[in-house]
């Protein structure tokens, strides 16, 4: 379970809200029994349950345990926005394999209308999502998901990364693992996580403008292989064969 900094102390960890429910009334937990509890940020314990309630559940630090089921690159997925409830799937599938950040975004031919009375909900309902996945996954952190972005903001942001990337169809193949070995090879020394970005299209694709517009911005266009994917599977493929060329996948 993911719970806030300062609900840890030095002994005792607080589980509330949600959770408190979840770890009672779904996996009716009692005291005595054990599980792990993150700040997301720098803490992680092993813990057995003290008192047990549905609103607040206090548990007794057993043993602190490493932080290191993180990737040592941060991947940010930049997802278009896609059809029916798909971009949940990019996002619970990759945080499992270890995104640390998406970015949905509107490009030329995404066919989703934004309801902005209706944004908020689905934010919250996507940052569930990924705690959900990031404790499954026994990850140390939750990734962050931004709310939806324009075309135009994904290529600001796209200059914050070390590297960016658009998976472009219509380039040629063998790109990605070059590009990718070449990124991570000449900044390794820097003593900092590396921002990897990646940009995948909606289910029509990207225009050639908007290929030509991030290459501008500083974009890689890269190919997936000589099958076109669907959006979402192309989020996961890209995520795996980034996180697998950068050795972090054994
Ligand atoms: N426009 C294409 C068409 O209709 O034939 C297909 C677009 S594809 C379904 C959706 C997105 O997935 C693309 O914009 C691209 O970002 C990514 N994608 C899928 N297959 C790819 C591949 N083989 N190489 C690079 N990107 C790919």
């Amino acid at each position: 379970y993911f719970i806030q900094p300062e609900q840890f102390t030095d002994e005792t960890a607080t589980i509330a809200g949600d959770d408190a429910h979840h770890l009672t009334r779904v996996m009716r937990a009692k005291p005595g029994d054990t599980c792990i509890v993150s700040d997301g940020i720098s803490r992680e314990a092993l813990v057995r349950l003290q008192t047990v309630d549905p609103r607040q559940v206090v548990a007794d630090v057993i043993e602190w345990l490493p932080m290191d089921n993180e990737p040592a690159v941060d991947v940010w997925v930049a997802q278009s926005l896609p059809k029916g409830d798909k971009m949940e799937l990019v996002i619970q599938k990759g945080t499992e394999i270890g995104a640390s950040r998406f970015i949905p975004f509107v490009s030329e031919r995404t066919v989703v209308q934004l309801d902005g009375k209706k944004e908020g909900k689905r934010l919250e309902r996507w940052q569930k999502i990924a705690k959900e996945a990031a404790e499954q996954a026994h990850r140390n952190r939750v990734p962050q998901v931004d709310p939806v972005v324009s075309w135009k903001d994904l290529l600001r942001l796209a200059q914050e990364a070390d590297a960016a990337w658009i998976c472009y169809e219509k380039q040629s193949v063998q790109e990605l693992r070059g590009q990718i070995r070449k990124a991570i090879l000449s900044r390794k020394n820097e003593g900092r996580r590396q921002r990897l970005l990646l940009m995948i299209g909606p289910e029509g694709g990207f225009t050639e403008r908007e290929a030509a517009e991030a290459e501008a911005a500083g974009c890689r266009a890269v190919s997936l292989g000589k099958r076109i994917l669907r959006t979402e599977t192309a989020a996961m493929v890209g995520l795996t064969c980034i996180l697998y060329e950068s050795g972090e996948m054994g």
